[in-house]
């Protein structure tokens, strides 16, 4: 991955926020978790749980370290999220972020002052989040929910629980956990955050010497003359996936995400070798030739197997799409659409037969990691602000800032002009950019 980051120890600034998100986590999932499952309520969308931890402890918590405040959000919502629509072992997800107190920190990435924590495996990130954003996704968890339930191969980001700690001196902070895109077996050797604007969507080539695990933006992947080279089998279930995805992302009325693409370049293969001790069991050799997933002929046949809401039988029946059996020893991706080749989507050619092992047209085998990330930002005052003032310098339909309805259909036009056989993204460039 691009992204490794530095561990946090106990010298570090934020060892006690940290050990705080993770000590309400281990507590607020395992009380929940503890309870008999039961069908989800109107109400637990709307639920919150409070606790307070304290060095003392009580009969209901835990003596910790530090003295704090930890709110759970939806608690039974997520644990339905996790179990049910994202296949995810319960003891798995609890050891993971918190049988060590582990993370590694990212810093800010993006300009939102957002800190990205990875658990010590890399297979989750820990986003802190604005209040307006947790607010926003709390509004529009029942939407999310049914988009996700319905879209079991969706690409858009998957939350596994969303918090809050406070901190004695009363500062709050959000948090939310997702999926990390990018496999923590498999070195990246180029990650694109791809929006489908053009204005002010460069990283400087020349910064790459000395940041060579930067991400790239649109217009570097266009001045690279980039494609996502798939056949038309799985350009057609892509292209569908995000289709649905962003006629969600209009419908809750978001802007400003994006698709992040991370390359892995098989010939080049892993020189960065396995990131953490846990992860030797994900198989760590290159990707066995083998041929493409087979997507059914016709739309209803698609249609069926894309809404399939157990992506592990997605293998069974006639005309219902073939999955590779399972080879990432990652439960995380199994069975889901476009993270079957070693957790990602491998490139293929026109026959749909897989690149790179022997196929006839392109000599280099390619593994993509997929998936629509940063998509906590309504349309909303602070945005029609800048659409404003961005407008008055620049083409007002090319500028990041739009109305979600604009933006979802000028993303999704994007991705479908940069798959092989598409117009290519030049045509999204404005004049003063094409020279
Ligand atoms: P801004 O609002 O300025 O774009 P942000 O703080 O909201 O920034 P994001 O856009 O969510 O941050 O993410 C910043 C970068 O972090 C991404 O470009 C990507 O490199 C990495 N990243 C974010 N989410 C994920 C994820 N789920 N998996 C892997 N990498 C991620
Ligand atoms: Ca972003
Ligand atoms: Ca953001």
């Amino acid at each position: 991955a691009p992204l490794v980051g530095n561990l946090i120890g106990k010298d570090h600034v934020n060892y006690v926020l940290m050990y705080n998100m993770l000590t309400g986590i281990r507590i607020g999932v395992s009380r929940c978790q503890a309870k008999i499952k039961r069908p989800l309520t109107d109400d637990d969308f709307a639920a919150r749980h409070k606790f307070s931890f304290d060095i003392v402890g009580n009969e209901l918590t835990p003596s910790t370290t530090y003295d704090f405040k930890f709110k759970d959000y939806a608690p039974w919502v997520f644990r339905t999220l996790r179990e049910d629509i994202f296949h995810m072992d319960p003891a798995d997800y609890l050891l993971s972020l918190t049988s060590k107190y582990i993370l590694s920190e990212l810093g800010s990435p993006g300009k939102s002052g957002s800190f990205f924590y990875f658990s010590r495996d890399y297979r989750f990130i820990i986003k802190t989040i604005r209040k307006e954003e947790a607010t926003f996704l709390r509004n529009v968890l029942k939407q999310y929910y049914d988009h996700v339930k319905t879209n079991p191969h969706t690409l858009v980001s998957r939350f596994y629980g969303l918090h809050r700690v406070k901190l004695p001196r009363g500062k709050k902070i959000h948090f939310v956990i997702m999926n990390n895109l990018f496999p923590p077996h498999r070195d990246i050797h180029e990650t694109y955050d791809l929006k489908g604007s053009t204005v002010g969507r460069y990283y400087p080539e020349e910064k790459l010497q000395q940041n060579p695990r930067a991400v790239l933006k649109d217009v570097n992947w266009i001045k690279r003359g980039r494609q996502l080279e798939l056949g038309p089998e799985k350009r057609a279930l892509l292209e569908e996936q995000l289709r649905r995805d962003k006629e969600f992302l209009k419908e809750v009325n978001v802007m400003d995400y994006s698709l992040l693409v991370g390359i892995h370049d098989v010939k080049r293969g892993n020189t960065e070798g396995v990131r953490s001790e846990t992860l030797k069991v994900f198989s760590p050799d290159l990707p066995k030739p083998r041929r493409s997933m087979h997507a059914p002929k016709d739309a209803e046949a698609m249609r069926r197997a894309m809404n399939a809401s157990d992506p592990k039988r997605l293998g069974k029946g006639k005309g219902t799409i073939r999955l590779p059996e399972k080879d990432t020893g990652d439960t995380q991706r199994e069975g889901f659409l476009f993270y079957q080749d070693e957790g990602g989507l491998r490139a293929t050619d026109d026959n749909n037969e897989v690149l790179g092992e022997g196929s006839r047209d392109d000599p280099d085998g390619k593994i993509y990691y997929l998936g629509i990330i940063d998509i906590l930002t309504p349309y909303g005052v602070r945005k029609k602000l800048e659409h404003f003032w961005k407008g008055l310098k620049d083409d007002r339909h090319k500028i990041s800032p739009v109305p979600a309805a604009e933006y979802a259909d000028r993303f999704f036009s994007f991705m479908k002009a940069i798959m092989r056989g598409g117009v290519g993204g030049a045509a999204f460039m404005t004049e003063k950019e094409r020279d």
